[in-house]
């Protein structure tokens, strides 16, 4: 049950907990889920090596649309957080659309 998917950058284990993939050494955890969109075992990894890994097909709850986005964790006190960068800054994402229908 508590068994390693990968190597965490501190060099501890980590583990699936129900809801997160989780180091066993330094606690450093990113959900399974981010933005509606479940993240393979293999990218849960890459984030917990701090790599900024493309992670397509995640959900806004506003909108109902999906989008593509580099998703990366950061701290914040005792949490760890996901950081969204978007490659074409062309489009402001920000203005709001109203979709009629
Ligand atoms: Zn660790």
């Amino acid at each position: 049950m508590s068994e390693a998917i990968g190597q965490c950058s501190c060099g501890g284990d980590i583990v699936e907990t129900e809801k997160t993939y989780r180091c066993r050494e330094c606690g450093k955890y990113v959900f399974k889920s981010i933005f509606w969109k479940k993240i393979s075992k293999k990218d849960a990894v890459k984030l917990l090596n701090d790599e900024h890994v493309l992670i397509k097909g995640l959900k806004s709850k506003k909108k109902n649309k999906n989008f593509d986005a580099t998703v990366y964790l950061y701290q914040e006190g005792d949490y760890w957080k996901v950081g969204l960068e978007f490659p074409e800054r062309s489009e402001e994402n920000d203005s709001e659309e109203v979709v009629a229908g």
